[in-house]
């Protein structure tokens, strides 16, 4: 039975398929969440700009949400 590491916090999760695990590469949906969310953040963080301005600046468009 393989096993794989979760992304975030590196506990092990055995599984026959990988559709055993609905939240693969992570062992839960907080993982998911919490290691998307950092990506999420860093990634709109460039370093010495300031993000409060540079989403008043994007008015024209419509906020994108899933
Ligand atoms: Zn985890």
């Amino acid at each position: 039975m393989p096993i794989i590491a979760c992304r975030r916090c590196g506990k092990a999760l055995q599984y026959e398929q990988i559709k055993d695990l609905p939240y693969f590469p992570f062992c839960s949906k907080r993982c998911k969440l919490v290691d998307l969310g950092k990506w999420f953040n860093e990634e709109h963080r460039m370093p010495g700009e300031k993000p409060a301005e540079e989403d008043e600046a994007n008015d024209g468009a419509p906020p994108h949400r899933e």
